[in-house]
């Protein structure tokens, strides 16, 4: 997808043309990821490790997967290289798809190195010697950049053959560029890409970690999740271990974007509350945000005192904040498109359901909808859910059931005329 790359940036070079569209986009600010950081300590520091200890202090750091799943990350690579294998395979997921999630983005842009770096360390502790950087689609005009990121570090012998001069530590990748499908960001879909295959989810188990990528132990963990591991390794697990709260570790990205005044990516440590956020982002007017993207969570004024955590973000760092001027049904209806677009259409339950949630949130905007179809909504999504085969189905229909919770009266004012007679609309700030 070539004509991705808007003509403007044909006379810019590969890192000129990665920070110009993430500078005319969004602020970013922060320390761990985002500030200064020491050219490949952790790698250094790991190469003079056993790949064991590589693992442990992954795993003491509590260091969780940053791409949906949030898997603890220490576990998936022992269970990799616990597995007896000829090959293994490490594999990052770029393929960042959730809306309002732009985060990645910006690491890929200014942090491509560390990213390679923390790939190269998974690599030195549970034994690949083969990686695949999976790129999405709309980032193609960051190819260029890693492209040469990765040629440079071939140079300086920081991939390649005998690692940093450590004798039998081969290690290198290859970039493959998506194309343009939300769900092969789900890392059974992913593996399927990388194999040429259609971008379907798979049956677990297998599991990745037991039998991947062409059947080989494999890890897969997102951009954010091997920054982190490399800054692990430099600064120690309980360095990490000690930001954020009980249970969610470390920092996280933000992606603030939506109806306030600083959008962009943020580095806080967990644990701050939205209405922290909220400021900090010149978001003070919020009336709903939405946590986490269309598969996270609406939450309305009266949980804005709540500390956000790990399970909270899970599903990328989104917090795309709404005035009271917006109308929750429409925003609803748009996620159920998405979703509708999305699915891969492997299971039914997911194919057809998802359509029928979309046609109900449309009867309710049109005022055609009864009491009953509040039921049939909490209905049709719990089966969604229990069903569905893959994260995206098991998610998409929290956009209906968290509008339900945090404003039920945007539904039940809709199943009545209002005194004008007219069904149409209903805004947050009359919720
Ligand atoms: Fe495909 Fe949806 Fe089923 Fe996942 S839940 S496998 S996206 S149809």
């Amino acid at each position: 997808p070539e004509h991705l790359v808007s003509e403007r940036f044909s006379d810019l070079t590969p890192h000129e043309r990665a920070n110009r569209m993430v500078d005319n986009n969004v602020r970013h600010a922060g320390e761990v990821l985002l500030g200064p950081v020491p050219e490949d300590a952790g790698l250094n520091k790991a190469a003079a490790m056993m790949p064991a200890q590589i693992v442990t202090a992954i795993e003491d750091s509590g260091l969780r997967g940053c791409g949906g799943a949030g898997f603890t990350t220490g576990r998936k690579w022992r269970f990799a290289a616990g597995e007896r294998a000829e090959r293994r395979f490490i594999l990052c997921n770029a393929d960042e798809g959730e809306p309002g999630t732009f985060k990645d983005r910006v690491l890929l842009s200014e942090r491509p190195h560390l990213l390679i770096e923390g790939m190269t360390i998974a690599a030195r502790a549970v034994g690949a010697s083969e990686g695949i950087l999976y790129l999405r689609g709309e980032y193609v005009y960051l190819r260029e950049l890693v492209e040469q990121v990765l040629e440079e570090r071939r140079r300086r012998g920081l991939l390649g053959k005998d690692i940093l001069g450590v004798r039998g530590f081969d290690f290198d990748i290859r970039l493959q560029l998506g194309a343009g499908a939300y769900i092969c960001g789900e890392e059974g879909a992913l593996i399927s890409s990388c194999e040429g295959l259609p971008g379907e989810p798979k049956t677990r188990p297998p599991f990745p970690v037991n039998r991947g990528y062409l059947g080989h132990p494999t890890v897969v963990n997102n951009v954010e999740t091997f920054c982190h591991a490399a800054r692990i390794l430099d600064r120690g697990a309980g360095w990490f271990h000690a930001m954020g709260t009980e249970g969610s570790h470390g920092t996280k990205l933000f992606s603030i974007c939506g109806d306030c005044l600083n959008p962009g990516i943020y580095e806080l440590p967990y644990g701050h509350s939205v209405r922290e956020i909220l400021e900090m982002a010149g978001g003070q007017d919020a009336a709903a945000v939405q946590v986490g993207g269309p598969s996270g969570a609406m939450i309305a004024r009266d949980s804005f005192h709540r500390k956000l955590t790990f399970d909270d973000l899970a599903t990328g760092g989104a917090i795309i904040v709404f005035n009271g001027e917006r109308n929750i049904l429409e925003i609803v209806e748009y996620y159920m498109s998405f979703f509708v677009h999305e699915s891969c259409g492997y299971c039914t339950p997911c194919r057809v359901g998802n359509v029928f949630l979309q046609k109900a949130i449309g009867k309710f905007r049109k005022g055609l909808a009864n009491p009953e179809d509040i039921e049939y909504l909490k209905e049709l999504s719990g089966t969604i859910i229990e069903t569905s085969r893959c994260g995206l189905g098991m998610t998409s229909p929290n956009p209906i059931l968290t509008t339900l919770k945090n404003f039920p009266l945007v539904y039940s004012a809709l199943t009545k005329p209002n005194k004008d007679g007219i069904r149409d609309t209903f805004d947050i700030q009359s919720a």
